[in-house]
């Protein structure tokens, strides 16, 4: 990405300081552009579980900031052999982790805090703005003004909503109502890494009826453990105290490790989440609004997808601010960009997921069908080539 030029836009607000937010900022203050963050929460805090970076969301990093995708490695860990375990501690196989080595470098979890932490340390201060929580927006041919809880108005020339899956820009924009439930909840933590569990290069997928598990190392003496079961229908437990309840009745049968490791998981940092999705839109942009991240495209975790999708987004977005002679050429060719791709990965995520709840032998059967292609196709995504922009050629996975 060249790194000056007369940008197409001076000031640009971004709702939202998640993945997706932080590392727009980033691509459009290289530009040139008075790009500002506004964020609803009141301050940063450790929140969040691990998150797989891929090749495809690292490379986009990259280009939009050299070095960063070694920071984060610095801080986040590799998994070097995978494990598959059935839920009363029978191992089904051991492999090493296949990946390519072009991939090997750009392929590790994170916290989501961390990953967060690094984002914000590259960007001024004075350009995020905590405390700021959308509540609404008006734009006309000259501008767009956005409306804060706390009683401030800013004016920009584009304003992008990267405010998550529950976004209050998409709400505005659109009006298409709330995130899709996808039939499973999900629950994680980061804990002290537990030696008794896994080895330190070891990701384990452990797989029981109708429930799953996935554990692996995050590194400085931290493991992430991320359970998921299907329901009927989403629920939101009354209290930290009930949530951990609710993970060891769900999970009763499964092998005394992971009891007493739920068991001895602090309450206060369980995660509970409905699994849900975005809707596929045919349009992202209208007048000077734009969707970015899980507020478009917010995907189930099976893929584990979810953040590398919006670092493509990030860098297509400011690429095509970069290159079209008006704003409306650039925002069509970032919708057009970016849709067909992100609808094929929501599909595959979905896919996934579901198949976490096979039993193993479905598994094994469905495993043979054949993802490699696809993935490929998933994790070749580079800035350096045109052919990244190549549609994948069926319409579902
Ligand atoms: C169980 C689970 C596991 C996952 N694992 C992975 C994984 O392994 N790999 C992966 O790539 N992804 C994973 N993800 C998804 C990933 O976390 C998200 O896709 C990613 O964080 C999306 O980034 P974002 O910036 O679009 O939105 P978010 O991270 O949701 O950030 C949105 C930000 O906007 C702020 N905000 C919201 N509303 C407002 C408002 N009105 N005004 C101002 N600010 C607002 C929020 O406080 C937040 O900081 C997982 C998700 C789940 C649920």
């Amino acid at each position: 990405m060249r790194e000056t030029s007369k940008p197409l836009v001076n000031k640009v607000a971004i709702i939202g300081a998640g993945p997706g937010g932080l590392a727009t900022a980033i691509a459009l203050r290289k530009q040139g552009i008075d790009a500002h963050v506004y964020e609803k929460a009141r301050e940063f805090s450790p929140v969040g579980a691990g998150v797989s970076l891929k090749p495809n969301g690292m490379r986009c990093l990259d280009a939009i900031q050299p070095g960063l995708v070694d920071k984060l490695r610095r801080l986040g860990f590799q998994v070097q052999i995978t494990t598959l375990k059935t839920s009363t501690g029978e191992t089904i196989w051991t492999t090493k982790t296949p990946m390519m080595p072009k991939d090997q470098e750009l392929t590790f979890a994170i916290w989501w805090w961390h990953l967060q932490h690094i984002l914000v340390s590259e960007l001024p201060s004075e350009v995020i703005h905590l405390n700021h929580s959308c509540i609404n927006f008006e734009q006309n041919e000259n501008s767009v003004t956005t409306q804060f809880e706390n009683g401030k108005t800013v004016e920009a020339d584009l304003l992008i909503g990267a405010d998550g899956i529950n976004s209050r820009v998409r709400e505005i924009l659109i009006g298409d109502g709330q995130p899709r439930y996808s039939g499973s909840m999900c629950w994680r933590a980061i804990i002290d890494y537990r030696g008794e569990l896994l080895l330190p290069n070891e990701g384990l997928i452990i797989r029981g009826e109708q429930t799953a598990m996935i554990l692996y190392p995050l590194g400085e003496g931290k493991m992430n453990w991320s359970a998921g079961k299907p329901f009927p229908e989403s629920f939101v437990s009354p209290s930290a105290a009930e949530v951990k309840y609710r993970v060891l009745k769900e999970f009763s049968n499964w092998m005394k490790p992971i009891l007493e490791m739920i068991a001895e998981t602090d309450a206060e940092t369980i995660l509970e989440s409905p699994i849900c999705r975005r809707l596929p839109l045919k349009q992202w942009s209208y007048g000077r609004v734009t969707l970015l991240g899980d507020a478009v495209h917010g995907m189930s975790p099976g893929g584990g997808q979810g953040a590398n999708t919006t670092f493509e987004d990030a860098y297509e977005l400011a690429e095509c601010l970069y290159n079209f002679p008006d704003l409306q050429t650039a925002l069509s060719n970032y919708d057009q960009r970016r849709i067909q791709r992100t609808v094929v990965i929501q599909n595959y995520s979905e896919k996934m997921e579901k198949i976490s709840y096979q039993n193993i032998e479905e598994q094994n059967q469905q495993s043979q069908e054949n993802f490699a292609e696809f993935e490929r196709w998933l994790y070749d995504y580079d800035p350096n080539l045109e052919s990244r922009l190549r549609p994948w050629k069926e319409k579902v996975v």
